[in-house]
């Protein structure tokens, strides 16, 4: 493999028609790093990917990979490589000869090129696959030989562009965590986009959220948790209920909220009335309708839930330590 590189992206803009799809971002990502690229649909992610790949122009800024500015060279120039969501592999060729394909077309001889394909089929734990054709495999398992084949060409910038979103849920988790396994023995950058924050969550070194072509905030997955730098940024990433605290914007995570039946009101105590229900199995996610008629989400852990069930009408308390509130910043 080859070294990982560091990318970086200074003011990087992209237009298509004069419509602004990504707009002047800026980012650092540090060499041999896993980065997640999370946003909604629309918000410019996969225009930034192609723009690193060098399957989309820039419109303005640079780009660089290692210390090369890249914005004139070919795909093929750039130690890159991307993985696409469709995994378009030749159905005439075996899994083994998918794998290196990349090779025979620089006239890499039989014998060492599938040498080299079933190392990589080992890395991707498709050995015992090798001779079958694409079409008698696992939509998973047509996933792994598209992983195999993108890395054959040894990039040190690995593009992956929703790469689980046509997984089922089970499969999807079961893929996430090869993919984080196969980074950490290369040690090459990943650079991967999705929508799901729990993805990005589970896999980034850095999460780097955007919206309307934007970076709203970018970081590690614990600190764009527990320090969401917007509304934005706390709405798309879950969890947290937005509030309005004495002329200041705050965030308050459904599960620092506690919950207590009425008769327990302290002076510190909220009044809240219980308006929904939902069992999800680890914890029970309850609707509350506070008394100055703000709504909130609060999550309690199943057991606690259970010690004490309450049901929707119900009057309750609730609170929260003071350090559990964080403020945000005032743009939206
Ligand atoms: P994402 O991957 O986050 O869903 P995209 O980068 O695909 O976002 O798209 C960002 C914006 O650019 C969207 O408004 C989309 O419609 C527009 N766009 C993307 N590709 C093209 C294209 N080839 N031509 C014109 N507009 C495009
Ligand atoms: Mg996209």
């Amino acid at each position: 493999m080859s070294d990982a590189q560091i990318v970086e992206l200074a003011a990087v803009t992209k237009r298509y028609d004069g419509a602004l799809a990504v707009d002047a971002i800026s980012l650092k990502i540090a060499a041999g790093s896993y980065c997640c690229l999370l946003g909604p649909s629309g918000c410019g992610k996969s225009s930034t990917l192609r723009m690193i790949a060098g399957h989309e122009d820039v419109t303005d800024g640079d780009i660089m990979i290692g210390s090369r500015v890249v914005n004139d060279d070919p795909p093929a120039k750039r130690g890159t490589a991307m993985m696409f969501q469709s995994y378009a592999l030749f159905p005439h060729l075996s899994v083994a000869e998918n794998v290196a394909f990349s090779l025979r077309m620089k006239g890499v001889g039989r014998d060492e090129r599938l040498g080299r394909a079933a190392k990589m089929l080992d890395l991707v734990s498709m050995t015992e696959f090798a001779d079958r054709p694409p079409n008698q495999l696992s939509g998973g398992q047509q996933q792994r030989v598209a992983l195999a084949r993108a890395l054959m060409t040894e990039p040190s910038v690995l593009l992956l562009d929703e790469p689980l979103s046509a997984l089922d849920p089970f499969l999807r988790v079961r893929m996430r965590s090869e993919l984080r396994r196969i980074q950490a023995e290369l040690g090459i950058t990943f650079i991967h986009v999705t929508h799901s924050q729990e993805e990005a969550m589970a896999l980034a070194d850095m999460v780097v959220v955007m919206n309307d072509g934007r970076i709203a905030q970018a970081g590690p997955p614990r600190e764009i948790y527990n320090a969401p730098r917007t509304a934005f940024v706390a709405r798309f990433i879950g969890g947290h209920n937005i509030l309005e605290d004495r002329g200041r914007t705050i965030t308050l995570r459904a599960d620092d909220i506690d919950v207590v039946p009425a008769a327990e009101a302290t002076d510190a105590h909220r009044r809240a009335t219980v308006s929904e229900i939902e069992y999800r199995g680890p914890d029970v996610r309850l609707g509350l309708e506070t008394d100055t008629g703000e709504s909130l989400t609060a999550v309690m852990a199943e057991r606690a839930f259970f010690d004490r069930p309450l049901s929707p009408g119900t009057s309750v308390a609730i609170g929260w330590r003071p350090d559990a509130v964080h403020e945000l910043a005032h743009e939206a």
